[in-house]
């Protein structure tokens, strides 16, 4: 049965009363359960971490078996300690205090508060249609305003080159104007002082429907008021940085892999070269697999292509209505970008990270996965070929349209606790379900952020194993404003969480901003945070 038609049916067999029975057994086993692994995690922080040697600790989920408890059932938080690797001392007392205080084991059970009429938050929007009065491609218009993105955008040299590309350009008094206004522009950039300082935000699935996420019939209101961004809060962050000058490049943009005279491969800083007052930023998204868990709680259902041939997102409304538009990063970042040229170095956006236990991108493609259990081998397998070339064309069109892929380990291991075994057989998990889809990527994304060992260099065998599937970036997660290793053989960087539980410390902690404000350099979080969230009990 696909998601779809097992939608359709819950919806039809669904008793009130059965609803509510077992969302009390969510409350009392599921939610403890996150906590208690929650709980294992805060204690991290006092343990050595080591590279994989034998004494390694054995993760509860390291065996060659999904642990479909902890997997299925439990809100992916990607948020450790903030700073188990940072040993910069001028952000890092202040960051870790602050931020020491995520996943909190309340057990608390009371039900949430549900401050609003259940109402979507975000508007459908339309497919985008051509603009009647857009230049018909191939022609010396369309090629001039090409050109004009191109340069909005901060590549002078590409804007320069098509726009004399065209036989016009001799003659067209307009299209010389152009190129000198490019290269006018382009002489007045300069380039970032420092790329060891750029900060990397990051979020989950954005809550379209907050009465959904947090009302009485979701799967982990509390685990979604933690560690999700709600649409309109994302729209807003976006905004702020815009304004503050900030500009989204790839984390390829800060250095890249090139081939030195005796013919290794190693990273290379780039230049970046923006004009001054903007500051570059990386963009990463985790799980971008739309889990079952989250179906019905108010969230997108998968990434799909448009009419236009671009990527966006399909919703489900509580009627059972399918919208397509700006439900989750990926639309909203596109958007945004056609509107704000300059809000993109070169066309960059964001990473979408993605596990592989519950599919990818919203589709069915994992080997393991409940709903093809009792099949035969050949009708399971027809189904799951089926899923994976509808998800490899979305893959397809996502990376066309600017997107990056990172690999955000098959199984959501913490990989600081997990060994060598079950890293190698998540690597490889991840390498036959999701690459086939993704294509290959250098990028991974540390579940819970929970790196492979602490600030020091990387070295060992989780370490070479790792690089031997082809990755050179690494990401974990450090509430600092930014946090940047670069060697020869590879790349990290330590990202900030811009979620419910982020925003909740800041705004608790009014009283010392200095110290505990690590959204201020972003977004003012008053400004940003959405009323409809329930209210913390702390
Ligand atoms: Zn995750």
């Amino acid at each position: 049965m696909t998601r779809e038609e097992r939608r359709r049916e819950v919806k039809k067999n669904r008793l009130a009363l059965a609803v509510i029975i077992i969302e009390l057994i969510a409350v009392a086993i599921l939610i403890p359960l996150a906590v208690s692994r929650l709980g294992k995690k805060n204690d991290d922080k006092t343990v050595t971490v080591n590279t994989g040697d034998a004494g390694s600790i054995v993760a509860p989920g390291s065996n060659t078996e999904i642990n479909t408890d902890e997997t299925h059932t439990s809100v992916s938080t990607d948020v450790q300690g903030n700073g188990t690797v940072s040993k910069e001392p001028a952000d890092t007392n202040a960051g870790d205090k602050a931020g020491s205080t995520d996943p909190v084991p309340s057990g608390d059970k009371t039900e949430p508060v549900v401050t609003s009429e259940p109402e979507v938050t975000a508007e459908p929007t339309p497919t985008p249609e051509v603009k009647k009065d857009d230049p018909k491609p191939g022609t010396f218009e369309a090629v001039m305003q090409e050109a004009d993105i191109e340069a909005k955008m901060y590549d002078y040299d590409a804007a320069i080159e098509l726009v004399k590309s065209r036989p016009e350009y001799e003659t067209s008094d307009e299209a010389k104007a152009a190129v000198a206004r490019y290269e006018e522009e382009k002489a007045k950039c300069v380039k970032w002082p420092d790329n060891s300082k750029i900060s990397h935000i990051f979020v989950h699935s954005l809550i379209v429907d907050t009465s959904r996420a947090f009302g009485p019939k979701s799967s982990q209101p509390l685990g979604y008021n933690k560690y999700m961004t709600t649409v309109s809060e994302f729209n807003k962050m976006i905004e702020s940085m815009y304004e503050k000058g900030y500009v989204l490049v790839s984390i390829h943009d800060i250095a890249k892999r090139e081939i030195d005279a005796d013919g290794n491969e190693k990273l290379v800083a780039q230049p970046i070269m923006l004009p001054e007052g903007k500051e570059p930023f990386v963009l990463s998204q985790d799980d971008v697999n739309y889990y079952e868990y989250m179906e019905g709680d108010g969230f997108a259902d998968r990434i799909v292509i448009g009419e236009d041939g671009l990527p966006t997102c399909q919703y489900t409304d509580t009627d059972g209505n399918v919208w397509f538009g700006e439900y989750d990063v990926l639309p909203i970042i596109d958007r945004f970008i056609k509107e704000h040229p300059d809000f993109s170095y070169r066309g960059a956006k964001g990473i979408l990270a993605l596990t592989g236990y519950e599919g990818a991108l919203g589709y069915d493609t994992g080997l393991s996965m409940k709903m093809y259990d009792g099949m035969s081998e050949e009708e399971k397998m027809q189904k799951i070929n089926a899923e994976r070339e509808k998800a490899k064309a979305v893959a397809d069109a996502i990376k066309a349209d600017g997107w990056e892929f990172a690999s955000h380990s098959y199984t959501h291991s913490n990989m600081t606790k997990a060994t060598l075994d079950h890293m190698k057989y998540d690597s490889k998990r991840w390498h036959e379900e999701v690459e086939i889809i993704t294509g290959p990527t250098d990028i991974y994304i540390y579940p819970y952020g929970a790196d492979i060992c602490d600030w020091h260099a990387y070295k060992g065998d989780k370490f070479e194993l790792l690089k031997s599937y082809g990755f050179w970036y690494f990401c974990n997660v450090d509430a600092t404003r930014y946090w940047i290793q670069l060697r020869n053989d590879y790349f990290r960087m330590g990202r900030i969480n811009t979620d419910g539980e982020r925003m909740h410390i800041t705004l608790k902690n009014r009283s010392n901003p200095e110290l505990t404000d690590r959204l201020g350099y972003f977004f003012k979080t008053e400004d940003v945070y959405d009323n409809t969230r329930p209210a913390w009990n702390d």
